[in-house]
């Protein structure tokens, strides 16, 4: 399959350009490397340095690459700046995939997969989450996806758009051979965060709150491979050949971590101390978070390879010593 991969130098598009080779298919970057790392992507893969809002430019590509499927990672994702700028956010993530979508329309490209997120669900009314509960947002960001899900719903019943959108929890962990990882700028994940605190490349890791109603009073959170994430987006093709399609999936492990967890398992898998602190609150977080992802597993086939919050964390752990400045190293 001729995917074009939006948002593919970025730390969940770039994983999913690694897989999509390694399952066979051909996939086309298109990013505008304002958060995207241009070594992300390895140099044979064809590279287009660009905005997901420039029609002219996706005309183009879908031509002259032949693109049969779209893969949409080109989302701004910092929670907190989406409160404080939330225009950003509509127009990045909502606005410019209404251009994508007509592009996408008028070329006659009719499949999409989407990337999704637990923000959806907002406050959860129950856990772990399934697919059909109520989505009531918090925040911008989790609301611009949720007007995705809607707008392209409404696209697959009008014109035959067959899509899935999936639901991530907590992408965590780096490619299996060491050559792509997670590099954010700025970082805001527990996970390089805490690895950062253990080698001293920051100072304490600031555990935010630790007064929850959960075992140990720390936050819990699914964290889930970013390489099992991929592999999911890709079993999903052949389900997408029937017009009009529409399909949600949430990706989680399902086992919730503690922070208190997390940090215990960087401790475990370097052999070294993290320096902690405790905190407030952070404004907006939920107390737990985690997936019933049955519907990813029975539909798809979806097997979890890194069931085990340790086996993550030694990806991760991998990546970071060796590029401790990230694509910079
Ligand atoms: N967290 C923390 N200290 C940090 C960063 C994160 O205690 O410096 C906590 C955060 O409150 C949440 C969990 O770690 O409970 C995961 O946060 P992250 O930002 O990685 O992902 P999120 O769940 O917000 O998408």
């Amino acid at each position: 399959m001729n995917t074009l991969v939006i948002g593919g130098a970025g730390y969940i598009g770039s994983h999913c350009v690694r897989q999509l080779e390694l399952a066979g298919h051909t996939p086309v970057v298109l990013d505008n490397l304002v958060f995207g790392h241009r070594k992300a992507v390895a140099p044979h893969i064809k590279f287009y340095d660009g905005n997901l809002g420039d029609a002219a430019l996706l005309k183009e590509i879908f031509e002259k690459e032949k693109i049969d499927l779209v893969m949409h990672f080109a989302a701004y994702a910092y929670v907190g700046e989406s409160v404080t700028d939330p225009l950003k956010y509509y127009d990045n993530n909502f606005a410019k995939v209404v251009t994508l979508l007509q592009a996408m329309k008028d070329s006659g490209v009719s499949k999409f997969v989407f990337s999704s997120t637990c923000a959806t669900y907002g406050v959860p009314e129950k856990l772990p989450i399934t697919e059909d509960l109520s989505q009531s947002p918090i925040n911008p960001y989790g609301q611009t996806k949720l007007d995705v899900e809607t707008m392209l719903k409404d696209c697959a019943r009008a014109h035959g758009l067959s899509f899935a959108a999936f639901r991530y929890f907590n992408a965590a962990g780096a490619a299996e051979d060491g050559t792509i990882g997670e590099a954010h700028d700025p970082e805001t994940h527990l996970i390089p965060l805490v690895i950062d605190a253990a080698t001293g490349r920051r100072g304490p890791i600031t555990i935010f709150g630790t007064d929850y109603p959960t075992p140990d009073g720390t936050c819990l959170r699914d964290y889930v491979h970013v390489d099992d994430l991929s592999r999911a987006h890709i079993a999903v093709f052949e389900k997408l050949d029937t017009p009009g399609t529409a399909l949600f999936y949430n990706l989680g492990t399902g086992t919730p971590q503690s922070v208190n967890e997390v940090i215990s398992a960087v401790e475990e898998v370097t052999g070294l101390t993290v320096p902690k602190v405790i905190g407030e609150r952070r404004a907006g977080d939920p107390p737990a978070l985690y997936a019933d992802s049955t519907k990813a597993r029975e539909e798809l086939g979806w097997e979890i390879k890194y069931t085990d919050i340790r086996g993550i964390v030694e990806t991760a752990w991998k990546w970071h010593k060796n590029h401790p400045e990230g694509y910079n190293s």
